[in-house]
């Protein structure tokens, strides 16, 4: 899918604000404007990608990389307990910036979130499923 410009090139190239913690020659890391909790924080790759889905291997790598280097003083800045590493991969999954990003959110004990609930498989439904992502990977 063709990379169209977004908000977060912008702050690449310095053309928006942004609170950056971290930046190396591949990554860029800042707070999201609009947190879940005290520290939440973007990592992005500089060469433009929209997703997971599309991104390079290297790319990835060194957005993983990034991730590990920052988390740990992300925590210790707001004293959280633990943290989410999250990411949304397409519209229908809450991607609203079509610039790849991971969300590194900080978190507290009493911070109210629960997590997402599960929906058990019908009587052979699970292993169906198995054997369809693996048939995909043949
Ligand atoms: P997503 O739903 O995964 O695409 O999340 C996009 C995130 O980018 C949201 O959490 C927004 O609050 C955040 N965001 C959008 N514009 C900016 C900006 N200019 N600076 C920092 N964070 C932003």
């Amino acid at each position: 899918m063709e990379q169209r410009e977004t908000v977060f090139d912008k702050i690449i190239r310095r053309e928006l604000p942004a609170e950056i913690v971290y930046e190396d020659d591949d990554t860029l890391a800042f707070l999201d404007i609009n947190p879940n909790n005290m520290g939440h924080t973007l990592v992005i790759p500089k060469i433009p990608s929209r997703n997971m889905l599309d991104i390079s291997p290297d790319s990835w790598t060194s957005l993983m990389r990034t991730l590990q280097r920052i988390a740990p003083a992300i925590m210790r800045a707001v004293g959280a307990e633990g943290l989410n590493i999250m990411m949304n991969n397409e519209p229908v999954a809450g991607q609203i910036v079509m610039h790849t990003h991971i969300h590194l959110i900080p978190r507290f004990s009493d911070d109210g979130y629960t997590h997402w609930p599960g929906h058990p498989y019908r009587e052979g439904e699970m292993h169906a499923v198995g054997e369809k992502i693996r048939s995909m990977l043949r």
